[in-house]
């Protein structure tokens, strides 16, 4: 029997079940506690980050930045129309409107040579997502958000430990949202976090995440008592969640070293398919770097990218497609007409993503990429 290799499998460092242990032992187990401080901090300190706040997930992290925006009925809001629909529901939920964006020839990041045409005087925010942990051209989005005065939130879910030109990406916008789902890097199940590079922010971010209530002050000593002083939500993850999530962060090394080290052997034994123009692998641009967070493929075309799906699952390995593109989703053609974005279209057919997790061993890379082999020679 060939073993069966799935998509995903969460990776566990070993330690989590004594932290969770440890955090309901203490009997403080709402958020903010002990392990919500050491993440905090392992963050802060890892990457720079000025402040980060834990939440339940990157949706709520993304939702905490158009509250903190002040997003409103009427405003525009630009975002890559190959995306999670969190990228953009965040902001629908304020009442924006939003613009898509296409996604440039190289990869699926948003083309910022088309962005300044997007801009228009509604325009409140850019919202870049680093697609698989790759860059977007960052200078780029920042000259034009300074340029017109536009917000900038990075949608980093997928960019744990990724960098432009040196900088950890969520340092670059205003604001910038990570996550912590099973799928990602570092996991707790579900989480995220929301990174805040702009001090102006950071009080009421910490009000907003508490219930529109000025707790977190009043923990500090720096109140006498708290109370409702703006809107806001529960967004704070318990401590349990952190306490999982800090025995990941601990292993954050460990984790990428073993996620790259997976990436160079699907790059090293598929690279000649992409030599003889047969598909295209993932690119990377020189100010960019690679978190090893995806390992995608792009097909020719959709009939072809069937055809290697089915393939692999004959040899008993699961590849996944994702994001039918947003522009052509049922909701938004139900309020807006959809703009003609070729390249979403075309990763939205094309892209194929590979298995990519920490336990996946050389041995099962090598199946993967000598059974996509087989398949381009047949083909
Ligand atoms: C995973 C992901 C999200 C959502 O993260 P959650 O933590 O599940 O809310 C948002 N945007 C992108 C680009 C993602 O990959």
């Amino acid at each position: 029997m060939m073993k069966r290799i799935g998509f995903n499998k969460p990776y566990l460092t070993g330690k989590e079940g004594h932290y969770i242990y440890q955090a309901v032992l203490s009997c403080k187990i709402s958020g903010d506690g002990v392990f919500t401080k050491k993440c905090h901090d392992f963050f802060e300190s890892k990457f720079g980050f000025k402040k980060v706040l834990l939440t339940t997930s990157c949706t709520d992290a993304l939702e905490m930045a158009a509250l903190l925006l002040d997003i409103k009925p009427g405003d525009e809001v630009i975002a890559p129309a190959y995306t999670f629909v969190s990228t953009v529901n965040a902001f629908v939920l304020r009442g924006a409107k939003i613009i898509f964006a296409d996604s440039s020839r190289e990869n699926p990041n948003l083309d910022v040579t088309q962005l300044e045409s997007l801009i228009t005087p509604k325009t409140k925010a850019i919202i870049p997502v680093h697609y698989a942990g790759i860059a977007c051209d960052m200078d780029v989005i920042m000259a034009l958000a300074k340029k017109y005065n536009l917000h900038v939130v990075e949608d980093a879910a997928q960019s744990i430990d990724s960098y432009y030109k040196g900088k950890p990406l969520g340092s670059i916008g205003e604001l910038a949202a990570f996550s912590f789902h099973e799928t990602k890097n570092i996991i707790s199940g579900e989480g995220g976090m929301l990174t805040i590079n702009d001090e102006k922010y950071m009080k009421r971010a910490e009000v907003i995440r508490e219930k529109g209530t000025n707790r977190s002050a009043f923990f500090r000593g720096e109140i006498d008592k708290y109370g409702w002083v703006d809107i806001g939500s529960s967004f704070l993850p318990s401590d349990i969640i952190a306490a999982f999530l800090f025995a990941q962060a601990e292993e954050l090394d460990n984790i990428q070293e073993k996620r790259k080290l997976i990436w160079n052997i699907y790059h090293d034994r598929l690279k000649s398919l992409e030599e003889k123009g047969k598909i295209r692998l993932p690119f990377i641009p020189g100010y960019a770097t690679n978190n090893a967070h995806m390992f995608y493929i792009v097909c020719k075309n959709l009939e072809e990218r069937t055809n290697l799906i089915e393939h692999l699952k004959q040899f008993q390995i699961q590849g996944v497609f994702h994001y039918l593109s947003l522009h052509k989703s049922p909701f938004y053609l139900s309020q807006y007409s959809g703009p003609e974005l070729p390249m979403t279209d075309h990763y939205s057919d094309c892209l194929l993503r590979l298995p990519m997790y920490y336990e996946l061993t050389e041995e099962d890379v090598i199946r993967i990429a000598e059974t996509i082999q087989n398949f381009y020679q047949t083909t």
